[in-house]
């Protein structure tokens, strides 16, 4: 595929002002740049000075900020550092506009944590399209770190740290003696990671293939043109939009020179871009550096990710009995409720409670009463159907809730739910004593015979009725057919 046109978003899509923040000393500068910011409809800030720079910085905080790097006071590279070595501002994108093209200049910009280093005068369509693909990633970065931090507020720990793995990198090269020349320079930057020739015809395959430890690839690098002019970006956009490889970094070998492919990957979703050969020392560093950084960036999404999973797995999940807890149960209950009501069919809500539990505990103490409730809510959960649900509702209390169900089925399946418990005794932890245990149930039926009862209405007749069992005896299945029936 011919990648001819290229798409321009102006400005940011999503959430962010996308407020620059210009540093030069020289005012021309500022003002050019200004301009072309404005156009785009970015909200420009201006700093003449390091020292101005890091007021505006701590007076209202910028979402990018370019960086001249000889500023009158400071030096770009030290306000670079600075900025990188402050969690405050870490995050922060920052791009060095320079006039110094020199390549260990550009390394030691690198160095101090500049995101991109862009030579002056500036090319608009490059310093455009880097600044999109700069904001895309701080936003998504913000937003994870967001959610994480209210997950922390909450009191959820943070999920598996996994920092020991050597990363898994697929190079996708025009041709093989290109590939092997990039593995060899890349492999004496980064020693430790894993790094793979794929071919470009297997390469969708292999990449969104799980190796035997069941992960995919960290990162791709890939030439923008393989057999085809524009067939890598294509294959760039095609990984991206695999659940296996989405998350990887994808870095782009660029030839030097080729400016349009340069705006095309960055606005086609590239992480980065990477010198495509290494003719100079300082290239391969270069690339060495980009690709350990952008490893490093998905590496903490990921995690940020998976404390996300953990969080939200820990906010529905009942740690004791590994069943849903009663903040999942209700909005499901609602949910179940309404599909009822739409397609015409009743359900069943079944309260459990076991009989004198608190002597058991009393008896044997909390720990045997804890396995016992594990044991029970086993024994429930393996009697009932794919499509059921159960959750501990409280203490010694659990709910069920019976989709697409009659009033004869849920009886049966209630009295079956109390024989499981009741037929065998229950073993205790200390491998001497077992114990028989029941429990009582009262039922309601929603659906059909009155379409608009609420969840809260049928949950209480389920709760009057699990009484009317407590009271006739325990170990015994009771329905309340109307809300106030006697
Ligand atoms: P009834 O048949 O009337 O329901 O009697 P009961 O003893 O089961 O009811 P009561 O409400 O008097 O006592 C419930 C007991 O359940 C009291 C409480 O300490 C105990 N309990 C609640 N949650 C847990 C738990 O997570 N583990 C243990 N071991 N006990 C619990
Ligand atoms: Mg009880
Ligand atoms: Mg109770």
């Amino acid at each position: 595929m011919m990648l001819k046109t290229t798409v321009f978003f102006e400005g940011v899509s999503v959430g962010m002002v996308g407020k620059i923040l210009i540093v030069d000393d020289v005012a021309t500068n500022r003002i050019v740049l200004k301009v072309k910011l404005a156009n785009a409809r970015y909200q420009p800030v201006m700093a003449a000075s390091g020292q101005e720079a890091l007021d505006a910085i701590a007076r209202d905080t910028p979402d990018l900020i370019l960086l001249d790097l000889d500023l009158g006071d400071m030096n770009g590279i030290d306000i670079c550092k600075k900025l990188k070595q402050n969690p405050k501002y870490s995050r922060i994108p920052v791009v060095i506009v320079t006039a110094n093209t020199d390549r260990q200049a550009r390394l030691d910009a690198l160095h101090a944590g500049a995101d991109d280093v862009l030579p002056k005068p500036v090319d608009d369509q490059i310093l455009l399209a880097r600044m999109r693909s700069l904001l895309r990633a701080y936003e998504q970065d913000e937003e994870l770190r967001l959610r994480d931090a209210t997950l922390m507020e909450l009191g959820f720990a943070e999920g598996p740290a996994n920092f020991a793995q050597p990363a898994r990198i697929g190079l996708i090269a025009p041709n093989p003696e290109i590939g092997v020349n990039w593995r060899a320079a890349l492999r004496r930057q980064m020693p430790h990671d894993r790094i793979d020739l794929l071919g470009q015809h297997d390469a969708l395959n292999v990449a969104t293939q799980a190796n035997e430890s069941g992960c995919g690839y960290d990162a791709f690098v890939i030439a923008p043109d393989l057999s085809m002019p524009g067939e890598g970006l294509r294959l760039m956009s095609e990984l991206r939009s695999r659940s296996r490889s989405r998350h990887a970094a994808i870095c782009i070998a660029v030839p030097p020179g080729r400016r349009d492919t340069i705006a095309v990957a960055l606005d086609l979703g590239a992480d980065d871009l990477l010198p495509d050969t290494f003719s100079a020392p300082e290239l391969a560093q270069e690339a060495g550096l980009r690709l350990k950084r952008n490893l490093a960036r998905k590496r903490r999404l990921d995690q940020q990710r998976a404390t996300l999973a953990e969080g939200l797995r820990l906010a529905t999940i009942d740690p004791l009995t590994g069943l849903f807890n009663r903040r999942y149960a209700l909005p499901h209950l609602n949910r179940i409720a309404s599909e009822s009501r739409q397609a015409n069919r009743d359900f069943a809500i079944l309260i459990l409670d076991m009989d004198r539990f608190k002597s058991i505990n009393d008896t044997f103490g909390h720990a045997a009463g804890d396995s016992v409730l594990v044991e029970v809510a086993k024994r429930l959960s393996q009697e009932l159907r794919a499509s059921d649900i159960i959750a501990r509702f409280g203490g010694e209390e659990f709910l069920v809730a019976l989709p697409n169900t009659s009033l004869e089925q849920a009886g049966q399946i209630a009295g079956r739910l109390c024989r499981v418990i009741e037929q065998q005794p229950i073993a205790l932890p200390d491998n001497h004593n077992s114990l028989r245990a029941t429990v009582s149930i009262g039922m309601a039926l929603g659906g059909t015979s009155d379409p608009d009862r609420s969840v809260d209405t049928l949950i209480e007749m389920a709760d009057r009725a699990l009484m009317y069992s407590k009271a006739h005896g325990r170990n015994q299945v009771r329905i309340l057919r109307a809300p106030n029936a006697a």
